[in-house]
């Protein structure tokens, strides 16, 4: 379904001046992959919060196929739209097979458990995201990055049809990075619609994605990867170092 947003402006604190985000018209269209792109504090993070509905327009709307993306009920939420925050509030005596259950209840009514079927998905996840050692520890007991894996798995137990993800890479290893992103590949050729906020501007160009260039609250630029994601294109918002890898006296180090 598409997601229309429309003159959007947010504020977190309603008697400040400036705006957060201001007038942002975007079209996610069903089955896209978009990656934001922008300084930090340019609004990545409270576009993504907004679109999963925690926090409100302060002008303008959002529309999920049509209606106003804040009247749709949490339950009925979360059915549509899986959530990786940059930064989990995580209880820590749980353990990760115990959390990972709680992505197949958007599919269950409200009195019942995660069962047979629901744990053989939470099994088949965590393996795929190389994750299995972990499910008998408690959260409290693994890293930061394995956390942060353990979250996008999460999120995809929960086979929603939109993934918001907050820099869902930014304590992975290169091995890592690699696996979370050749899964989100998969999971698009799959029709789901990704959004995901990044520091690193080629995953755009590995995921052959749209790329929403943010600058102090606005969009700056909207396009393919493949037109905007040039160091010409770049260098206004990131500065004058930014440079195509084939200007650079060395192999630059990449996925492939
Ligand atoms: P990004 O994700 O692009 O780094 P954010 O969306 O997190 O940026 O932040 C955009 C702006 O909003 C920044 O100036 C930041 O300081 C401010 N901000 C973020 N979260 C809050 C908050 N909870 N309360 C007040 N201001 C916030």
């Amino acid at each position: 379904m598409n997601i229309k947003i429309s003159n959007l402006s947010f504020k977190y604190d309603k008697k400040a001046t400036k705006t957060v985000l201001n007038s942002i018209n975007l079209e996610i269209k069903p089955g896209s992959v978009n990656v934001l792109l922008g300084l930090n504090g340019c609004g990545k993070t409270t576009l993504i919060k907004l679109l999963a509905g925690l926090e409100k327009p302060f002008e303008g709307t959002i529309e999920y196929d049509g209606g106003n993306l804040q009247t749709i009920r949490i339950r009925e939420r979360a059915k549509i739209f899986a959530y990786v925050p940059q930064q989990a509030n995580v209880t820590n005596d749980i353990p990760v097979r115990q959390y990972l259950s709680y992505g197949t209840t958007n599919t269950l009514a409200f009195y019942e458990h995660p069962g047979k079927e629901e744990m053989e998905r939470v099994e088949a996840t965590a393996e795929r995201l190389n994750i299995s050692h972990l499910l008998d520890k408690n959260l409290g007991e693994i890293s930061g990055g394995e956390l942060q894996i353990v979250l996008i798995a999460c999120s995809l137990i929960q086979n929603t049809e939109i993934l918001l993800l907050d820099e869902p890479t930014s304590a992975l290893d290169m091995k890592n990075q690699n696996l979370v992103l050749s899964i989100l590949k998969e999971v698009a050729k799959q029709g789901k619609t990704i959004i995901l906020s990044s520091h690193n501007p080629n995953y755009a160009l590995y995921l052959d994605s749209n790329v929403v260039l943010i600058h102090d609250g606005v969009i700056r630029d909207e396009g393919s990867a493949k037109e905007l994601i040039k160091a010409e294109k770049l260098k206004p918002i990131y500065g004058d170092h930014m440079c195509a890898s084939n200007e650079l006296g060395y192999e630059e180090i990449s996925f492939k």
